[in-house]
């Protein structure tokens, strides 16, 4: 008559309840609910010292985009580099225009370096031809570890052009 009934599953408790809090409030349950919760500390039978796990609120943010990246410096001979990685490749112009879908005759001016690829053109050119054709301390560090470098949201937005 005397005996309460567990606050979570109902069930009558036999002895003592078990203090256990919950969401800032006290409830008192049955031992196999007791779990549910944190042992209320100066009441509970068992004190188990329970350390309030804090949440780590660490928000990894994404490193806002360098604004200046792309603007970089080509290397020099980047023409010379595109044609000999191409030839390398065994591609025409046309065939490798085809592949980054970009006119051949464009190609064949930034080879001749009468022009300037543009960064998306020059993005696709270094996928393609995996080559570097810029000169940045940051990307040579890359380099260095050998195995080229991740993708570049540019290179992500040409793949999905594809
Ligand atoms: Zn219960």
């Amino acid at each position: 008559m005397t005996e309460k009934q567990c606050e979570i599953c109902g069930a009558e408790i036999s002895g003592s309840p078990q203090k256990i809090v919950i969401d800032r409030s006290t409830m008192e349950v049955c031992k196999s609910c007791a779990r549910f919760g944190k042992p209320e500390d100066k009441w509970s039978p068992v004190p188990r010292k329970m350390v309030p796990v804090e949440r780590a609120f660490i928000v990894r943010r994404p490193k806002p985009r360098d604004q200046f990246k792309d603007l970089v410096e080509l290397v020099p001979e980047f023409g010379r580099k595109i044609r000999e990685a191409r030839e390398g490749l065994g591609l025409t112009l046309e065939e490798l225009g085809a592949r980054i879908k970009e006119k051949a005759t464009l190609l064949k001016k930034i080879e001749r370096e009468d022009i300037s690829p543009e960064d998306d053109v020059r993005k696709k050119l270094e996928k393609e031809l995996k080559i570097k054709l810029t000169d940045q301390a940051s990307e040579a560090q890359v380099k260095s570890g050998g195995s080229g470098r991740g993708l570049t949201l540019g290179d992500i937005a040409s793949i999905k052009r594809k």
